[in-house]
């Protein structure tokens, strides 16, 4: 007898997308919940969360579809965005990804879905690639000590003037700005400068410095090189002036017009910022892009942002790491003078192999081409009586077209070009890397001049447009890096090499608390290097990127039902600048209102640094609120901290759940003792993966959250970067949210507050991952996903528990999201630390969990919904194995200064060598349950970081250094 056949209808019913999205299948949810002891999903989440925050009903979100249809949805979505060709410029150029990069770094998950190289013995590649990028910002640059991305150009200039008025002389009120620099990096310093009091002059400097804005007290100049109109001015006299006032000067380069120009270094500058946009990423309507940032040797340890530097491991072999890692400016709080956390890594990363891939020459070639392209446009616009207005340009030009300025944009478009219409008058337009002949002769006859066939006779007698006094003549990228890579093979390799030495998700679990390394589909992934999503300039007009603002309402509307709030804004490029947006809005409410003596924050201890960071950015004076011995915030302490600053009180910052992994119960009450206050509440939504489809904070008291798409909605981490950090609110801040001037669509009416970041929407290029999850998943996706998250969290404290105290939980013995399980007694008996854990933990092939966040000596682990049973017990396992080790040295079966722990992470070059260890060459790379065939060898052994902090090396080193044993 056969089973009868199934039903049509039955086979079309496919695997639904959340059953892949999540790890644990019905077996294994069943197995998980017994060991919690519950019975049911719905079972657990109602003891885990506080009745007064669930929300009602369901969310109401188009019904989940599977990979298939959401892929043809996008293509649809595509489909309505029309890529013209982008001379529009701004700081924002065509640029062809080489193809080998692409796929291999930007479309491949071991580059991806790294993580942040905090473990950097498990990050050599990715630190090797942002020495690179460093190395490649500074000698462009001249300026020998550059981060390791900012978030784009225009917060790179904010930065940049926040370290010009700690560092400078001039202890005057006002920057200085240049009226020839980019619209939006003007706007958004205006919003940064506003709320901590700085003056911003925005001046044409062309003649010098004003001697009124001189006599007021300058302590920083901003100068854009070449300008946002194409003119290259020399900015010597400028900085000269400049230096004897006591003021810092930094210039935004542009890093392909340095490969020709004299770098900002020589010729006086203190600070240069930029884009590596133009360095092969995609334009993606705005970003992601890598900003950078480089400074005099004197500022490097003023730098916001994160650098990595040179040091050595166990064996005194070079490795690399995070240099100053508590330099890292938000870990300082209320005393960093920046908020970034999350960078641009992952661009970064393209940028620098780009640089590799070409190599100098190479650079230089597209550079020169890019500016021929330019000089002979001119000549042909001038020959045709149109006038160009500088006299010398790198790749962009304005020409003056009196009343016919919109005339020619119109028809340039026609011709498939976008160019930039200045203002009735002019007409910018921008040369690049994908510039050809044929589109000089398109824009030609968009102005109306006849231009020339012969495009060879015009390059004859056509002189360079670049100033002779500003030609630059020294070697730059001269490592071997920029040398040695120039075949497709010997790229290909390379970039293998980097990836083989780093641990991302794509081999094994990374439980790091608070940062939700859950999966990253690839059907989410697939649309964001389609041409049409990627190739689009942030200011096109609106009308070619329908398929984009489809897309981003779409998302802002279901971002907002799963909130529970009334608008979002997705410009804020990572949860720090969401944060910074939120408190602006805080900010503009009560003065709007009249109460401008608002400005105080309470944030508890127990906070993210960038809470205070962006606290103190937002013009505003924080408060700390003790959390009490279960971790819950101080009732207590926060009504008197309530009481004492009553006039004063601004808003309340606190994570939900808390940094702790907990429902704290009384969130209702205390959003409602600030609100009785006269404050506001804002609840930073970094955790919302423990609540999407279970409980909505717009709901239960919040004013305004921001989220990370980087963590809950599947954007990846990049290694360090892109985020997306939408700030949400309701409906009394609607009006504050950002806004941009470039593009009134991107704010609220009105105009909203300043922009927090470059572009109108931010990193758009990488919105289409979201909201492809969200398409994928449902309503009933999502939540399923939140619980499965919570029951994940449970089993992993339950399985650890006898072996490892678990600190904090809430309602029923149970946590959130996340657990912290305390290492502490066992340092103090055994001497055995957390780092020595966190490396161990190497060797049984994981990534450690976040360290001493939010308590010293403790491990945060979240293992999200997107981790099997399989992997989540392989990881207790390991854990339960490691707290046997610990016991062995706590015994004294192996010495406190030689054991695997403490000399963990084990290499294989270490095994070849004499073996002098009281434990096996086997205990210690094989331990149990790691399977040899499929084992990851960290590249180097503990690196010293201690070292590297003495002898700061922060660009590649020569490769006689590696030369050593
Ligand atoms: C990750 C995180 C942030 C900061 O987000 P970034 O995107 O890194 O700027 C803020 N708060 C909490 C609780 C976080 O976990």
């Amino acid at each position: 007898m056969t089973a009868p056949r199934p039903s049509l209808s039955a086979l079309e019913q496919h695997t639904p997308f959340a059953a892949r999205h999540i790890g644990p299948g019905p077996g294994d949810r069943a197995k998980m919940l017994a060991q919690a002891g519950f019975g049911s999903l719905d079972e657990l989440t109602a003891a885990a969360v506080p009745e007064a925050i669930r929300t009602d009903g369901p969310l109401r979100l188009p019904e989940a579809r599977d990979e298939a249809a959401v892929l043809a949805e996008l293509r649809s979505l595509a489909a309505r965005n029309t890529v013209l060709h982008p001379m529009i410029g701004l700081g924002y150029h065509g640029t062809f990804t080489p193809p080998v990069i692409q796929r291999n770094v930007l479309e491949n998950p071991a580059w991806y879905t790294a993580y942040t190289p905090y473990q950097p013995e498990i990050s050599q590649g990715r630190l090797e690639a942002l020495l690179t990028f460093q190395t490649v910002v500074a000698d462009l640059t001249g300026l020998p000590t550059a981060g390791a991305s900012l978030l784009d150009e225009a917060t790179a200039a904010a930065e940049a003037m926040a370290l010009s008025r700690r560092v400078a002389k001039g202890r005057g009120p006002v920057f200085l700005v240049d009226a020839d620099c980019l619209p939006q990096t003007v706007a958004v310093v205006r919003t940064r400068a506003e709320p901590t009091g700085v003056e911003v002059r925005v001046a044409d400097l062309s003649g010098g410095i004003p001697e009124d804005a001189a006599e007021r007290g300058i302590f920083g100049v901003l100068l854009q090189y070449p300008g946002a109109s194409g003119a290259v001015r020399d900015p010597r006299p400028v900085v000269e002036r400049a230096h004897e006032l006591g003021a810092v000067v930094t210039v935004a380069a542009d890093l392909l017009a340095l490969t020709l120009l004299t770098p900002p270094g020589e010729l006086g500058a203190d600070i240069a910022v930029g884009t590596s946009q133009r360095f092969g990423v995609p334009l993606g309507f705005g970003g992601p892009h890598a900003g950078y940032l480089s400074v005099r040797a004197a500022y490097a340890r003023n730098l916001p942002g994160r650098l990595v530097g040179v040091s050595r491991d166990a064996a005194g072999r070079p490795a690399y790491r995070l240099a100053l890692q508590t330099r890292e400016q938000h870990i300082r709080r209320e005393k960093a003078t920046s908020n970034i956390c999350t960078a641009q890594v992952l661009l970064a990363v393209i940028a620098a192999m780009y640089a590799v891939y070409h190599g100098p020459s190479g650079l230089a070639a597209i550079a020169r081409r890019t500016h021929r392209y330019a000089a002979l446009l001119a000549a042909g616009l001038r020959e045709g009586g149109a006038e160009v207005v500088h006299g010398a340009w790198f790749d962009t030009l304005t020409v003056r077209v009196p009343a016919r300025a919109a005339a020619v944009v119109a028809a340039a478009r026609e011709a498939g070009i976008n160019l930039r219409l200045t203002d009735a008058d002019h007409v910018g337009i921008a040369c690049d890397e994908t510039t050809t002949r044929d589109r000089i002769a398109a824009v030609w006859r968009a102005f109306g001049v006849p231009g020339t066939d012969d495009l060879d006779a015009l390059d004859v007698r056509t002189p360079d447009a670049l100033p002779p006094a500003l030609l630059r003549e020294d070697a730059y990228l001269t490592h071997p890096v920029f040398h040695e890579h120039r075949s497709e093979t010997a790229m290909l390799r390379y970039l293998r090499r980097l990836a083989d030495r780093d641990y991302a998700l794509d081999r094994g679990m990374i439980p790091l608390g608070s940062c939700t390394m859950k999966l990253n589909a690839t059907a989410e992934m697939a649309a964001i290097t389609w041409p049409e999503f990627a190739g689009l300039h942030p200011f096109a007009p609106a009308d070619q990127a329908a398929g984009y603002l489809e897309l981003i309402r779409e998302l802002e509307q279901r971002l907002a039902e799963i909130t529970g709030y009334d608008a979002v804004s997705l410009q804020p490029n990572a949860g720090s600048q969401g944060e910074l947006a939120g408190l602006l809005a805080v900010r503009a409410y009560h003065r709007a209102n009249g109460r401008p003596q608002r400005t105080v924050c309470l944030i508890p201890s127990s906070a993210h640094g960038t809470n205070a960071a962006s606290a103190v950015m937002a013009g505003m004076r924080v408060v700390v609120v003790a959390t009490g011995a279960n971790g819950d915030v101080d009732a207590e302490d926060l009504r008197a901290k309530i009481a004492a600053h009553a006039d004063e009180l601004a808003v309340l910052m606190v994570t939900y759940p808390s940094t702790h992994g907990v429902f704290e119960e009384d969130i209702a009450g205390i959003c409602a003792a600030v609100h009785e206050a006269g404050g506001q509440v804002y609840v930073d939504g970094a955790n919302l993966n423990a609540l999407v489809g279970l409980a909505r904070p717009g709901r239960f008291g919040a004013d305004v959250s921001h989220l990370n798409l980087h963590k809950t909605f599947c954007i990846p981490h990049g290694g360090g970067g892109p985020g997306v950090g939408p700030v949400a609110v309701r409906a009394h801040l609607a009006p504050y949210l950002p806004g941009h001037p470039l593009q009134p669509a991107a704010g609220p009416e009105g105009g909203g507050t300043g922009p927090v970041a470059a572009a109108p929407w931010g990193s758009a290029g990488i919105l289409p991952i979201s909201w492809a999850y969200l398409r994928l998943m449902g309503a009933e996706g999502l939540r399923t996903a939140t619980q499965v998250a919570v029951l994940a969290a449970n089993y992993v404290a339950r399985r650890l528990e006898p072996h490892y105290p678990v600190l904090y939980t809430g309602p029923g013995g149970l946590v959130a999201h996340e657990c912290v399980i305390d290492v502490r007694p066992l340092t103090r008996a055994t001497g055995v630390t957390i780092e020595d854990v966190a490396k161990r933990l190497i060797d049984y092939g994981f990534h450690a969990p976040t360290m001493s966040f939010p308590v010293a000596g403790t491990l945060m682990i979240e293992p999200t919904e997107s981790e099997d049973l399989a992997e989540l017990d392989r990881f207790c396992d390991a854990m339960i194995a490691i707290r046997a080790e610990i016991d062995r040295v706590g015994a004294g079966e192996w010495p406190r200064e030689d054991n695997p722990l403490v000399n963990a992470p084990h290499t294989a070059a270490q095994l070849t060598g004499e073996w002098t260890h009281p434990y096996s060459r086997r205990e210690a790379v094989h331990p149990a349950g790691v399977a040899p065939e499929s084992k990851y060898w960290p590249p180097v052994r503990r690196i010293d970081g201690a070292y590297g902090d003495r002898n700061l090396v922060c660009s590649c080193p020569p490769v006689a250094d590696y030369a050593a044993d």
